[in-house]
């Protein structure tokens, strides 16, 4: 594939237009001096054709255009080289000029040209961003107002005043106005003219349509012949018909619709042209006996037909470049809409499809799940209702969500959903995205999740799988004792057991006595049977279950399971319950294997200290201000080192020889599955550690976050105004 098949052509227009305008610009750099030696020769040749075109007995040319080729260059070419183009036009001004003026004026004249076309030069770059394109309405108004105007009438005043200081003339009104409606309809017509013309060549969008030459010739007839007619008509059929004067208004019209600048430019300077010729010859609509007074007619008709006409030309290419824009934006929007593997519909403010992206109209041939199957200009409130009539739960969630959204209830909404197609299960991520336009709407982004919770699930799986371990390493710490516990009401129901059989060899049986020993055994078995099922519970592979929970019940069982133990190792253990606990939702089991994991911890953190100090204390409290119960776990070991007290939390953080240090890491992941939290502290009166649990109570709703995951509730996050809702079908 080439370069320029692989850059795409916008892109590719884009960046030849960019080099062009670098390669323009190191160019306007590198060849300064000849260009300037060329402004100066056409400078020199204008000034000639603005002497031709001068009125007898008036101070006013029909065109003055050296000032606004000055004017035009300077906006074209950077500010550093501005000195050498008015410097090179000095001895080619002295030139045109001597000859005819006395030296004197001729300098004055220089300075207030170049003064002049400066002002107007600045005062465009200063106010637009790129003037040279005159693609704006707001940069034709500023060229017309402050460079064709006021830049003008400064320095025309400043001449007139200059020369009647001088004694050059005793007009100063007559002169002021002359040499500014001249030098106006020159910089009206030729700035915009020449800018626009070398800004197309500097940027590679100069092309000439060779097709339209017919139009362009047609139209430069008509308005030969009419401008003809009426310039060159003798004066009194425009007294008879001074309407005359507007016949070729719809021509320049014409012209400047199908042309834009250049049309309206081009036919004004025509028509200037054929206006001249009429007034030097006597002939057309100004023919007043006051030369002067026809000069200035002409300019200022000119003058005021060409303003509106340039002003228009810049609003079309204004609308021009902004339906571009929007084409471009539109292609671009398209193509992004059509690369997205998610499927994207956009539904306006009551719900009716009006674009959807390949990837959607794709989707709808093994359309999943029912929405999918909408197409432009179907209703997606409707889709929903009829889904959620068909039982489905997830379409009335969707029509919930949308309907918020597109109210503007909801900032956002997310919907995971599973389904069964073919016998595969697969997962959805439904999320719907406020339009942030007037009219409203919304974007509705369906993708396909399945891998991701394929993943999660297995991810899960093995943590399920990794605690279930980590259950049956905490209980082997209590198989000694265990075994104690179960070989004691063994042995007590063999010693009753063989105390009945000698009972019963007796010759006459003592049958109260037996009824004893026999309830002894049964006694013993279920005492026996308990240890079994308490361990049984323990050591089952469940699933996580979640009910409600009595955490002192929870603590007494562990204490139950961990006593003998306790016992073996001397340490003394006692219990402060708060009776007034509430019920926490959550998974027994887990949260008693968190306990005797630490009860694990706080023996062995005991086990090199004084008999006296073998103390462990489980209390629990109810935080009502925070919705919470809490279990704390005191012992009377060393302590934690302080830079220790996070990092015992991380998977393999041990200080143990035969540690796995995996207990308290699996515990935190518990525990923050059920939106709690655990941490570790020293204790602040002796020594020893004091492990913190907290548990939402049943009073607020639990946050689903972490491990491990629960498929089907509903979860809110309000620090981020983000909904979420999952769901199974
Ligand atoms: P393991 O028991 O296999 O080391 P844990 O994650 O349960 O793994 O514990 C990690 C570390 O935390 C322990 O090795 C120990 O250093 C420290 N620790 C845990 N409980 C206590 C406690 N009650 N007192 C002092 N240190 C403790």
């Amino acid at each position: 594939m080439g370069y320029e098949q692989s850059v795409g052509p916008m892109r590719l227009a884009r960046i030849r237009s960019e080099a062009n305008i670098a390669a323009y610009r190191s160019d306007g750099a590198r060849l300064p001096v000849i260009g300037a030696a060329v402004v100066a020769v056409v400078y020199f040749l204008a000034a000639k054709l603005g002497e031709a075109l001068a009125f007898p007995s008036a101070p006013v040319s029909a065109l003055w255009a050296p000032n606004a080729i000055l004017f035009a260059v300077l906006l074209l070419t950077p500010l550093r080289h501005w000195w050498l183009y008015l410097l090179a036009v000095l001895p080619l001004h002295v030139m045109a000029q001597l000859p005819v003026s006395p030296i004197e004026q001729v300098a004055i004249q220089y300075v207030l040209n170049c003064a002049e076309s400066m002002l107007g030069a600045a005062a465009l770059l200063w106010l637009e961003s790129q003037p040279q394109r005159f693609a704006k309405l707001s940069t034709m108004a500023n060229l017309i107002v402050l460079g064709s105007l006021v830049a003008p009438f400064i320095t025309s005043a400043a001449m007139a005043g200059a020369f009647t200081a001088l004694n050059l003339t005793d007009e100063f009104w007559l002169t002021t106005i002359a040499r500014t409606i001249t030098n106006t309809f020159a910089t009206m017509t030729l700035v915009p003219l020449i800018a626009h013309c070398a800004n197309a060549l500097a940027t590679g969008n100069f092309r000439v349509h060779w097709n339209r030459a017919p139009e362009v010739l047609l139209i430069t007839a008509c308005l030969v012949i009419t401008g003809a007619l009426v310039f060159i008509l003798p004066g009194e059929h425009h007294e008879r018909f001074p309407a005359l004067l507007y016949a070729p208004i719809p021509l320049l019209l014409f012209a400047t619709v199908r042309f834009g600048i250049i049309g309206a430019a081009g036919s004004v300077l025509t028509l200037g042209a054929l206006a001249t010729w009429g007034v030097l010859h006597d002939a057309g609509p100004f023919i007043d006996p006051v030369p002067v007074h026809n000069a200035l007619s002409l300019v200022l008709f000119l003058n005021v037909t060409c303003a509106p006409l340039l002003l228009l030309a810049a609003v079309m290419q204004e609308r021009k470049e902004a339906a571009a824009a929007l084409r471009r934006s539109e292609v671009l929007h398209r193509s992004v809409l059509a690369s997205l593997q998610d499927q994207v519909a956009v539904v306006d403010s009551a719900g009716i499809v009006i674009e959807i992206n390949e990837s959607w109209r794709r989707a709808r041939e093994r359309a999943h799940f029912q929405v999918i199957a909408l197409l432009p200009g179907d209703n997606c409130l409707e889709a929903t209702l009829g889904v959620a009539e068909s039982g489905d739960p997830i379409g009335s969630q969707v029509r919930d969500a949308l309907e918020g959204v597109l109210s503007g209830d909801r900032p956002r909404c997310e919907l995971e959903f599973s389904s069964s197609h073919h016998g595969q299960m697969r997962w959805f991520e439904l999320s719907i995205e406020p339009l942030r336009r007037p009219e409203r709407g919304a974007v509705i982004i369906l993708s396909d999740v399945t891998a991701r919770i394929r993943a999660e699930l297995e991810v899960q799986e093995q943590q399920q799988q990794l605690a279930h371990l980590a259950r049956v390493a905490v209980l082997g710490e209590f198989s000694g004792a265990i075994a104690h516990e179960i070989r004691q009401p063994l042995a007590a129901m063999l010693t009753n057991a063989e105390a009945g059989a000698l009972l019963m060899a007796a010759e006459q049986v003592d049958v109260e006595s037996v009824r004893e020993i026999l309830n002894d055994i049964i006694a013993d078995s279920v005492r026996a049977a308990q240890v079994v099922q308490r361990l049984r519970s323990m050591l089952r592979k469940v699933q996580p279950h979640r009910r409600p929970v009595q955490l002192n019940d929870v603590v007494q069982e562990s204490l139950m399971l961990a006593r003998i133990d306790l016992a073996l190792r001397g340490v003394f253990a006692s219990v402060k319950l708060d009776s007034s606990l509430p019920c926490v939702p959550g998974d027994r089991v887990q949260i008693q294997q968190v306990i005797l994991n630490l009860i694990v911890n706080a023996c062995q953190a005991m086990a090199d200290v004084p008999p006296e100090a073998k103390r462990l204390t489980l209390s629990t409290r109810w935080l009502q201000g925070s919705h919470e119960v809490e279990l704390a776990v005191a012992d009377g070991g060393e302590g934690i080192d302080e830079a220790q007290l996070e990092k015992i939390f991380q998977p393999f953080v041990t200080t143990k020889e035969k540690g796995l240090g995996l207990g308290l890491s699996i515990s935190r992941s518990i525990i923050g599955a059920h939106a709690g939290r655990l941490w570790a502290e020293n204790a602040r009166i002796g020594t020893g550690a004091v492990f913190h649990l907290t548990l939402p109570s049943g009073d607020r709703e639990p946050l689903v976050d972490g491990w491990p995951l629960t498929v089907g509730s509903l979860s809110v996050e309000p620090s981020r105004g983000k909904e979420k809702f999952t769901a199974e079908r």
